[in-house]
């Protein structure tokens, strides 16, 4: 592990204007996925700024009926949080099925965004990786594939997307607000991730010394039933191999309303924009159902190892579509 200096902001402003434009530089939260990574010599930042003590951990609903929620939250905070239980349960349910609760204490929203991938080889400094090493080769085209992406690849990078908080943030709709030297700005949660390309180490839209400093999901989709399924080889504690997270409108039988997003199989949280569109308008049905998870999946690319995740992933996409309309229905029953 290599030295480098450890700089405390104590608000935005004074974060944004230590770290400066410097590529060198990094922001440290809760540090769970950068530490692992200046451990293995995979990042080398010369100075971390902590800005773990940003007063950016509220959680309020806005105005307009949406939530805005601070970068420095934690995980734990966010999923247990009434009005995200209540509103966005699928957002709580994505939050509980990653990583551990001790993890879940540390991290912090912001910092679950800029999750980096779990690919072992852009863990080990002794393998070829375009994101790691931009130019220097995949090893995973070649190499074992198994956790690998099938939706958004290119042939310089087919690494995955690790979060299941962002799978969520995809399906429900939200915008990130950025705080540069240049100001603030907001951008789309889905335009904000980008496809690996020809240059999978550009992996955000975040400019050098911007900070997030808020999510704001989207208002709730009235009526809407939600569920968030993760495929994995263990119980807990593990990455997806597939995800899926609904959430879905029913009306006397029929799909009213439909967002669906998908992890563990793209190399960015994954807005399945074909299968909410073949949903539009369908019968609350398995067959509906089915139909949009072929759809989704149409585009897929497998690789030696992991063509399993396409099979796996039309299940996961079957099932979170069948427990949202179900959950939707049973409000109606409820309210009705
Ligand atoms: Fe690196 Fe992407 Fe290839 Fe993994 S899949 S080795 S992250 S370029």
């Amino acid at each position: 592990m290599r030295n480098f200096a450890l700089t405390s902001a104590p608000a935005p402003e004074r974060a944004i204007a230590a770290h400066g434009p410097r590529r060198e530089a990094s922001y440290i939260a809760g540090g769970t996925t950068l530490i692992d990574l200046i451990k293995l010599d995979v990042l080398r930042p010369h100075e971390l700024i902590d800005v773990s003590r940003l007063a950016l951990d509220e959680v309020e609903r806005l105005a307009d009926g949406r939530l805005r929620i601070g970068a420095m939250v934690t995980n734990t905070d966010l999923a247990h949080h009434p009005l995200v239980r209540d509103s966005y349960p699928v957002l709580s349910q994505a939050i509980l099925a990653g990583a551990s609760t001790q993890i879940r204490n540390l991290a912090t929203t912001g910092g679950n965004v800029m999750q980096r991938t779990r690919c072992p080889y852009y863990r080990d400094v002794a393998a070829a990786c375009n994101r790691r090493e931009p130019g220097s080769g995949c090893d995973a085209l070649h190499g074992i594939n198994r956790m690998h992406a099938v939706l958004g690849v290119s042939e310089a990078c087919i690494a995955t997307h690790p979060s299941d908080m962002c799978v969520a943030l995809a399906a429900l709709g939200a915008s990130l607000t950025l705080q540069g030297p240049d100001g603030t700005r907001e951008i789309a949660f889905n335009d904000f991730h980008r496809l690996p390309g020809e240059h999978p180490e550009i992996e955000h839209e975040l400019a050098d010394g911007e900070l997030i400093t808020h999510v704001t999901l989207d208002t709730p989709v009235a009526g809407a039933g939600a569920a968030y399924l993760k495929l994995r080889d263990r119980a807990s504690y593990e990455f997806a191999l597939a995800s899926a997270a609904a959430v879905v409108a029913v009306e006397d039988g029929v799909i009213r309303d439909v967002r669906l997003a998908l992890g563990g199989v793209a190399t960015k949280p994954w807005r399945a924009v074909e299968a909410e569109q073949a949903l539009d308008g369908q019968p609350a049905a398995i067959s509906s159902y089915e139909m949009a998870a072929e759809a989704a999946l149409q585009d897929a690319v497998p690789r030696e190892h992991n063509a399993f995740k396409i099979p796996l992933a039309r299940q996961a996409i079957v099932r979170a579509l069948r427990d949202a309309a179900t959950a939707s229905e049973a409000r109606q029953g409820v309210q009705g």
